[in-house]
């Protein structure tokens, strides 16, 4: 039996996992200081509710949905992504009023798996469900911006507009008329797309340089779409967040409206680079069988973000604990309760090993101190100096001077 975890999945065990953690606490953390409650949703939905609310004609429901039939002969998915379930729980507890939420977990795309691009990859993301407010799009945004900044990690800000029920169609109409044009030089793919998703045609790498004079949403805003873009713009403007305006920037379906984003690294240089992307899907209840309800959000991910982050691997342990002969693993263990419980980070060896491994011990896990417990007592060696002491000033003592 191979121990190798499934094709396009990853084991994320320590050291490397302790980004991990630290992104997910600073996520969790920010999360809750912007006001967003914590919302857990199933890992699994019914089927149909990401053939409707992802959308028929996208990829990922085409071609990536991890789909089978349980055994009540139900047709189950694995979440590809976590709008439409926040979106489903928001209904379920009966669609009114505005609620912020944010969410954390695993998703699931049948990818061809690469750097950046895996098979089931973590997301964080918030929803702020209930309000058309442009002010709601931006302070999503600042969030997302507060994110990627304690992920150590520079990016750039693209936005873009992707108009409304009233003002799309006819633009899309133009865009059609415009495409057809082009018919005979599309890639593949363009021509799957053009009948059903024409928007994600202007967003394909290949086609671009075909499509450089396309009519772009951009220029065809209507009155209020015009305005709800540029109070988002003003206010980016006036809280000193930069963006590039990207009129390709697409998520190519009817049920997003207005503001689209992504925040794009600028050191990545793998082909995937879209650090996390969101925008307003005012569509989206009523696609999914509710009454409208309007809201924006985003989500990033996380594996994509640590293969661009500078974040390091684990804080040095605050405390090493070594015992030396007539005092046992369990006085360790007492002596580190007392520490953790003072907040320090400490930790010891359990087998009763000779002094020197534990020293060695010690070394190996990058300790900033060593209490060594004694029948006379502890006596605490940090940085040169040695302090004795009674076993249970060592948690003051030591907080201060590591405070210090
Ligand atoms: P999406 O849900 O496609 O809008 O993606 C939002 C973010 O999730 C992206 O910017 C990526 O950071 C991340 N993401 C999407 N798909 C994958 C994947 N297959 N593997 C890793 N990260 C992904």
């Amino acid at each position: 039996m191979s121990f190798q975890p499934p094709k396009g999945t990853d084991d994320i065990a320590p050291p490397q996992s302790e980004p991990w953690r630290r992104l997910l606490r600073d996520f969790d953390a920010l999360a809750s200081r912007y006001g967003y409650g914590l919302i857990i949703t199933p890992v699994f939905e019914s089927t149909d509710l990401f053939e409707r609310g992802v959308g028929e004609d996208t990829e990922v429901v085409q071609k990536q949905m991890y789909t089978f039939t349980d055994r009540g002969g139900r047709s189950i998915t694995l979440r590809p992504e976590n709008t439409a379930g926040v979106m489903r729980a928001y209904l379920a507890g009966g669609g009114a009023g505005i609620s912020k939420v944010a969410y954390s977990g695993p998703m699931f795309r049948y990818e061809r798996p690469q750097a950046g691009r895996r098979r089931q990859f973590w997301q964080v993301g918030v929803e702020y469900l209930g309000t058309e407010s442009p002010i709601a799009d931006v302070e999503t945004i600042v969030l997302a911006r507060d994110f990627l900044g304690a992920a150590e990690t520079p990016t750039e800000l693209v936005l873009n507009s992707l108009g409304d029920g009233v003002c799309r169609p006819a633009y899309l109409s133009l865009l059609n008329r415009y495409l057809e044009t082009k018919r005979g030089a599309l890639c593949d793919d363009s021509l799957a797309r053009l009948p059903s998703n024409p928007l994600r045609v202007l967003d394909c790498k290949v086609c671009a340089p075909l499509l450089v004079d396309a009519p772009l949403m951009a220029d065809h805003l209507c009155a209020p779409c015009v305005q709800h873009y540029e109070a988002v713009k003003n206010a980016l403007t006036g809280l000193g967040i930069d963006y590039r305006q990207d009129s390709r920037l697409v998520r190519g379906l009817d049920y997003y409206v207005r503001t689209a984003f992504e925040f794009v690294s600028t050191t990545l240089t793998t082909a995937q680079t879209a650090l996390l992307g969101g925008g307003r899907y005012d569509g989206l209840a009523e696609v999914i069988g509710g009454k409208g309800a309007p809201g924006v959000g985003w989500a990033a991910g996380v594996d994509r973000i640590l293969l661009a982050s500078k974040m390091t691997a684990a804080p040095p342990l605050d405390a090493y604990v070594v015992v030396e002969a007539g005092r046992s693993p369990l006085d360790a263990l007492r002596l580190a309760g007392r520490l953790r419980d003072a907040g320090l980070s400490a930790d010891f060896e359990p087998e009763g090993r000779s002094v020197k491994s534990q020293f060695r011990s010690a070394e190996r896990r990058g300790a900033r101190s060593t209490v060594i417990l004694s029948e006379r007592g502890a006596q605490v060696r940090i940085d040169g100096d040695k302090a004795d002491l009674a076993a249970e000033e060592v948690a003051t003592w030591l907080s201060i001077r590591l405070q210090g």
